[in-house]
């Protein structure tokens, strides 16, 4: 797939308006990506899904395992805005927003271009016998590559793991290895995979098929202006009377693409929407007082016919979209500001005890999920029961447990009955747990099989 049949695309600079909205976006999301993972907000992260606590912290907000439907909601509504977006003007992300394309357009290939010059350099260079000077601007691309990918690599591992850790040397290896191993796939798209990725290993690009139709708005070539092509070099004096349309074949479309693909041939696959083509044909034909003929529409407007503005699927998509985005604005606003869970353990969980008792014990876990540190009272609905955590104070029937603010802590908690003869084996009942206002309460099962003797 990608062996030695491989067409090594140069890609020629172009400016223009597109490219430097392109820019604009490209800079500001390399930007959030080298800074954001340092940032501390009153001591918090700004966005960090650690690894270690497995807490995902945003803007300040700290969310714990037990609220994986939130981050659902979110991955749901993420992918319906992207096919809303889609349907009604395709590609957009790949070309102005993905990781590969940014990454390539604002980074790879400006190293390139200075370390090997403009488009008929590097053609040059890697047609040229290995000396000296090519081994040398070779080698200095990787190195810079490498550099580069150890950075990015570095950067995305402080949105899983706390990157100050990381500088000290104090995290778990896996992170560094993670860190590493990342380096050195960037390394390679650097240097070979490049477009490849786009090609034959992105999902989203097989979507296009499923997502858009002859109504949305892509790039595209207005064939009814620009064909047939007045052939390359020929003076209009030369085509003796015969009828041609705009495009002058100059190629500079082809020329500046890093996908390798003439945008004349029809939409392709293969095209990221990335709309350097356009700049191109602007740049050309404004030369000529013509308006460009790469530029973005609809098929149905390519082929003279009126473009539909608003479809059933992009509508779906919006409903659905809305749908979900409410459902995680009554979440988010109604979530309690501490969580718990309670394992416990079926083989070792219970004990006789010699006075006659028997005894459960519990993990308890509590999320603090408010950046202060608070004290929660944690107490048993148990008739009779008495609950002991150690180290933990009492008040009443309760035990007072503190937790750091954003931090967890486990305690193993002991429910006691006074008589095993007198309790069924199955009794259920709830750990109730308390801080200011809140109150969360959690299921559990007190086992007394000592009573019936069976495991
Ligand atoms: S055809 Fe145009 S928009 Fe598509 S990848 Fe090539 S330059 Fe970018
Ligand atoms: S840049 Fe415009 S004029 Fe030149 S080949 Fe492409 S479509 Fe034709």
């Amino acid at each position: 797939m990608f062996g030695a049949a491989r067409k090594w695309i140069y890609p020629a600079s172009i400016d223009g308006k597109f490219q430097r909205i392109h820019r604009g976006i490209g800079r500001s999301l390399i930007a959030f990506l080298l800074i954001a993972p340092w940032v501390r907000i009153g001591g918090a992260p700004i966005l960090l899904a650690d690894l270690m606590t497995r807490q995902v912290h945003v803007g300040g907000l700290v969310f714990t395992p037990r609220e994986t439907v939130l981050l659902l909601t979110v991955i749901l509504a993420s992918g319906l805005l992207l096919f809303l977006v889609t349907s009604l003007w395709g590609r957009l992300w790949c070309g102005y927003a993905c990781p590969q394309t940014v990454l390539m357009e604002e980074l790879v290939r400006r190293i390139e271009r200075w370390i090997e010059g403009e488009r008929g350099a590097q053609i040059r260079l890697a047609e040229a016998r290995l000396d000296a000077t090519k081994l040398r601007k070779r080698l200095t691309k990787w190195a810079l590559y490498l550099l580069l990918a150890a950075g990015i690599a570095f950067s995305f591992s402080g949105f899983f793991v706390d990157l100050y850790s990381m500088l000290r040397g104090a995290s778990p290896a896996g992170a560094y290895v993670f860190a590493g191993a990342l380096t050195f796939v960037l390394f390679l798209d650097f240097a070979w995979f490049r477009e490849q990725f786009c090609h034959y290993l992105c999902p989203y690009a097989r979507l296009q098929s499923v997502l858009t139709d002859e109504h949305t708005v892509n790039i595209g070539y207005d064939f009814r202006r620009g064909e047939p092509r007045k052939p390359r070099g020929m003076k209009l004096s030369d085509l003796d009377g015969v009828e041609v349309g705009a495009c002058i074949d100059c190629n500079r479309c082809v020329a500046v693409c890093p996908s390798g693909i003439d945008i004349r041939d029809g939409f392709q696959l293969e095209c990221i929407a990335c709309a350097r083509c356009v700049d191109a044909c602007i740049e050309v034909m404004d030369r000529l007082g013509q308006p460009t003929l790469v530029k973005y529409a609809s098929l149905a407007e390519l082929e003279g016919r009126p473009r539909r503005r608003f479809g059933v699927r992009p509508a779906i998509y919006a409903v659905a979209l809305v749908g979900v985005s409410i459902a995680f604005t009554v979440t988010l606003l109604s979530r309690a500001p501490f969580d718990v869970t309670i394992a416990q353990d079926p083989h070792t969980a219970e004990s006789a005890l010699d006075d006659g008792g028997v005894r459960n014990l519990f993990q308890v876990t509590v999320h603090n999920k408010s950046r202060e540190p608070a004290t929660f009272a944690i107490s048993v609905t148990l008739d009779g029961a008495e609950l002991v955590i150690p180290g933990a104070g009492a008040s009443g029937e309760a035990q007072q447990v503190s937790v750091e603010g954003a931090g967890h802590r486990v305690v193993p908690a002991f429910v006691t009955l006074p008589s095993a003869a007198d309790a069924p084996p199955i009794t259920p009942f709830e750990f109730v747990v308390r801080e200011g206002d809140t109150e969360v309460r959690h299921r559990a099962t007190f086992r007394n099989h000592q009573r019936t003797g069976s495991k």
